[in-house]
């Protein structure tokens, strides 16, 4: 029977692995690029792995999947929460297909549940126990060494540590998905590299200049991911299907910036003490931003303190649009596109997507801490996600020949369709 093998890497963008697998650090990358199909691919919006991940595995958008970003509100109340999978609205491509699958560190689907197969969610997983099925795994996973996560909190006190544990981590990955190949019976197999995301945020420096002090390392973590690709792909048969693939892209990160610190100077977000809270917030609030770059309208009926009528939505939305559309910094433009829920969701969760979306220019994070004491600022990260260049690559003349691009929301229908297609040859 045909595999179907996905390899996630968290974040990579599509001109990242091109360079990569033209200099050679990533030859096995290459190959497969030479007998298949290297697309640049668009994200979801937002551009955060957990909405990117979620559109991947259940082929929706986010008012159909409801995963809109890593935190959201309670509703009708201003305390933050986490969604996690059993938020997740939509069947990921696991539930919807006959054969056994292996999941293998996939960001946003914690806690794990009963399937025809192995689950192991990737981060945000706060505990094993919740974060593997099934459990009789847990043992060997701890043998190996598995970790969730790599340690990030490891890279604001030293980047050598935070180096080392990126690549035990690698390995403890890689023994796993070793074990579960060869020890289970499946159809479908995913491995997720997440260490790609970590290494790009803290060192992307590495990467643009040759002469960083950690550009080797930061080469060395693509050339070991390589070597598993090329095993895995060593594996397969060439009627196997194998996709590789990013969430979201990458670039440079030049600056912060904090977007309830400017709706609060403009006089949008306004609090009831001196200390920004969001139990403080005030009933004159217009509106607020949610990570990254999520702007909610304090509307009536919808949060405890909205007073902004239906009526006078439209009025405070084109103000916003106005205020984001010509923000500048440092004589740049910061924000490249402002959408609107409408134009970029459609389901029936529509009424808990965020009134507007912002994508920040090239080099400008948006951030939503409403603590930020300034506008911009400039944090130890040194590269940020981007929307509109990850990448998928698939081992043969898969994806549609039209200029339509290739976007998160077109995955899961491949693997799908070619489930499907494989189990009624049989
Ligand atoms: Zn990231």
């Amino acid at each position: 029977m045909k595999k179907i093998v996905i390899i996630g890497l968290d974040g990579v963008p599509f001109e990242l692995i091109k360079d990569f697998s033209d200099k050679g650090v990533m030859p096995n990358t290459s190959q497969i690029i030479q007998e298949g199909d290297l697309r640049c691919m668009s994200s979801s919006l937002p551009e955060v792995s957990s909405v990117a991940w979620s559109s991947i595995i259940t082929g929706k958008n986010p008012a159909e999947h409801g995963i809109f970003g890593f935190t959201e509100l309670y509703p009708n109340t201003y305390q933050i929460r986490f969604p996690n999978f059993l938020d997740l609205k939509e069947r990921p491509f696991w539930e919807r297909v006959k054969e056994n699958s292996i999941i293998i560190n996939l960001p946003a689907t914690y806690p794990v549940r009963e399937m025809r197969g192995v689950h192991i969610s990737g981060f945000v997983s706060i505990d094993l126990e919740r974060s593997v099925y099934p459990k009789e795994l847990i043992p060997k996973l701890k043998e190996f060494g598995y970790q969730l996560d790599v340690d990030s909190e490891k890279a604001h006190h030293s980047l050598d540590l935070f180096l080392e544990d990126l690549d035990k981590t690698l390995e403890a990955r890689v023994k796993t998905y070793r074990y579960l190949w060869e020890s289970y019976k499946w159809g479908i197999f995913m491995l997720v590299f997440t260490g790609t995301d970590r290494l790009m945020h803290f060192l992307w420096s590495a990467y643009e200049d040759e002469n960083h002090k950690y550009h080797q390392q930061f080469l060395d973590h693509f050339r070991k991911i390589d070597e598993v690709i090329g095993q895995i792909h060593n594996r397969l048969d060439s009627n196997d299907l194998l996709i590789i693939l990013s969430d979201h892209g990458f670039e440079g990160l030049d600056k912060d910036i904090y977007i309830n610190y400017l709706l609060r100077k403009e006089g949008f977000l306004k609090f009831e003490d001196t200390q920004p809270e969001w139990r403080n917030i005030s009933s004159e609030s217009l509106a607020f931003a949610l990570d990254p770059a999520r702007i909610y309208l304090n509307l009536k009926g919808n949060y405890p303190k909205g007073k902004l009528s239906k009526e006078d939505k439209e009025i405070v939305l084109r103000d916003l649009e106005g205020l984001f559309s010509s923000l500048e910094v440092e004589g740049k433009r910061v924000i490249k596109s402002i959408y609107r829920k409408e134009e970029i969701y459609k389901g029936p969760f529509l009424e808990s997507a965020p009134d507007l979306v912002l994508v920040g220019e090239k080099g400008f994070n948006l951030k939503a801490n409403i603590k930020a004491k300034n506008l911009s600022d400039r944090g130890v990260f040194t590269g940020k996600h981007t929307q509109d260049n990850a990448f998928i690559l698939v081992n043969r003349d898969l994806l549609e020949s039209s200029s339509k691009k290739t976007s998160v929301f077109d995955v899961a229908k491949i693997v799908i369709g070619s489930a499907e297609n494989s189990y009624s040859k049989r």
